[in-house]
């Protein structure tokens, strides 16, 4: 068993597409981010505010996960937000503070791409290229993306199956990049209790069909900062090749998804607990 995929054959009703599918004996892609190596045993966790907000905002909580272990810094300067009336980013101003951010700590970082006319732009900051929920189903998108040659987060549409967030990746590895990480971020369900419903099954039936990384974003997957450390020590112990948290330095302040974000002394204890569960299930952090 590598990293949690499935040595039984497993059958889906569905047929995987070529280039994603893990052969038998297959070794997991890895994915390299900066200095950063995704998918091997060290699970990496991806940290940091919803969205850019300020230089005080960034370069604090940048600081502040880097001390806690996080190795690659997330932030959003274009947002795809439910309201066009709420803040929708800092657009080229962010880039350049996450930039900034990142020649100070050396924490490379991954920031949001929403449409194909800023692919070129973004990456020529990142270090990699987050794909939201709302646009893993825009094929131009995604093939802009795989042609780019940066590596790419994938996260899974709120509305999709497994079979679709598959062939969504194979859009990006048919351009020629396998540099793609898939990233549960909780899906739609009849329940109202949390934003999302956090489909950890899909981290070792991924694992198991595919050979790229999977990570888990327990604070889309929940909406609910406080069931964040629970959510995220569980997708450490299914399988999950890391997480992607938001995190705030003053989370009542935030102008985005505050409510699910953790503060500082809640990451820190955070990545000193999922550290244990770690090494419980043979891994590292
Ligand atoms: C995000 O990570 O900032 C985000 C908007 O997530 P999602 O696309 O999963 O909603
Ligand atoms: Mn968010």
């Amino acid at each position: 068993m590598e990293n949690g995929a499935c040595k039984i054959p497993i059958n889906v009703n569905f047929h995987v597409p070529e280039k994603v599918s893990r052969k038998t004996g297959q070794d997991s892609t890895k994915v390299n981010v900066g200095q950063v190596e995704i998918g091997g045993s060290r699970i990496v966790v991806i940290a940091g505010p919803c969205a850019v907000e300020s230089r005080e905002q960034l370069f604090e909580t940048a600081r502040s996960v880097k001390d806690g272990g996080a190795q690659i810094l997330r932030g959003g300067a274009f947002k795809p937000r439910s309201s066009p009336y709420k803040f929708q980013g800092m657009g080229e101003e962010g880039l350049n503070l996450l930039r900034e951010v990142r020649n100070e700590t050396g924490l490379p970082f991954v920031t949001e791409v929403m449409d194909t006319r800023q692919v070129e732009l973004v990456a020529e900051y990142a270090d990699m290229l987050q794909i939201g929920s709302r646009n893993m189903q825009n094929y131009p998108l995604l093939k802009e993306a795989g042609m780019c040659r940066k590596p790419v987060l994938l996260k899974r549409g709120m509305m999709a199956t497994i079979e679709e967030f598959l062939l969504a990746a194979e859009y990006i590895l048919n351009q020629g990049n396998d540099q793609v990480v898939l990233c549960e971020r909780g899906i739609r369900t009849f329940e109202t209790s949390t934003r999302n419903t956090l489909d950890l099954s899909a981290v070792p039936m991924l694992k198991s069909l595919t050979h790229l990384p999977v990570f888990i974003d327990p604070s889309h997957g929940t909406g609910l900062r406080w069931m964040v450390p629970a959510m995220a020590k569980a997708a450490v112990a299914v399988g999950a090749d890391g997480l992607m948290m938001e995190v705030h330095y003053k989370p009542e302040e935030a102008l985005c998804d505050g409510y699910q974000s953790l503060d500082q002394p809640e990451f820190h204890q955070l990545m000193i607990d999922l550290g244990k569960v770690a090494q419980a299930v043979g891994r590292s952090i």
